[in-house]
């Protein structure tokens, strides 16, 4: 997909920030450090406009990013940081709750996981309550410049299997170091975004 426009709109702390245009918007949930500003800056081509590096304080903000005026991308702070306080923690439950419940424009989540691992406890329990509120999901397996071709299939059912994975959820294997992976994922998240 060509991007002809790419830009940071807000830091949202409450529902009240979100944006009302109702464009559709594509959460993308992971743990910290698994590569979602990585993920974003390579779908919009752009070195640094989601920030790299997680900010494990920030754990109250949802980021939105507008592309191209046509979605946003909505970026949930990254979970599984060991020292994140549990009234933290249970905040950052609360605040993705009412968004996955309640946001309409809400089409699909990205649900960014490590390819070289084995989902962790904290992926399974973000699935597992994607399942429960019957939200669509596409797993994105990054980083996947760094295991060789030849095990790629092999890491793709250990996380197909250890999600247990909906059929209808398509999984995309991808790089932001090298952009494998972009078009199909770009390809995903329009075909949800039409539906
Ligand atoms: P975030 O905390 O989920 O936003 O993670 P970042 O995007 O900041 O990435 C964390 C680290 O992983 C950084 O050092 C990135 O350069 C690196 N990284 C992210 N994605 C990839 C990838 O696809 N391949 C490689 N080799 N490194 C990656």
């Amino acid at each position: 997909m060509k991007i002809h426009q790419a830009e940071f709109i807000i830091s949202a702390v409450r529902p009240d920030q979100y944006p009302e245009d109702a464009l559709p918007e594509i959460a993308l949930a992971g743990r910290s450090n698994v590569g979602k500003s990585s993920l974003i800056n390579r779908m919009i081509n752009r070195k640094n406009l989601a920030r790299t590096s997680s900010q494990p304080g920030k754990t109250q903000q949802l980021n939105y990013y507008m592309i191209n005026e046509q979605l946003y991308f909505v970026d949930f702070p990254g979970y599984g940081y060991a020292k994140v306080s549990k009234t933290e923690r249970q905040k950052w439950g609360a605040m993705i709750e009412t968004y996955l419940t309640s946001r309409e424009p809400l089409k699909l989540i990205l649900l960014v996981i490590d390819v070289r691992h084995p989902p962790t406890k904290d992926d399974q329990l973000m699935y597992d309550w994607l399942i429960y509120y019957n939200i669509p999901c596409c797993v994105v397996a990054t980083k996947a410049d760094k295991i060789p071709r030849s095990k790629w299939d092999k890491h793709l059912k250990v996380v197909q299997q250890t999600l247990n994975k909906r059929p209808e959820d398509p999984i995309v294997l991808f790089s932001s170091e090298t952009g494998m992976g972009r078009d199909a994922l770009w390809e995903t998240i329009l075909s949800f975004c039409h539906d």
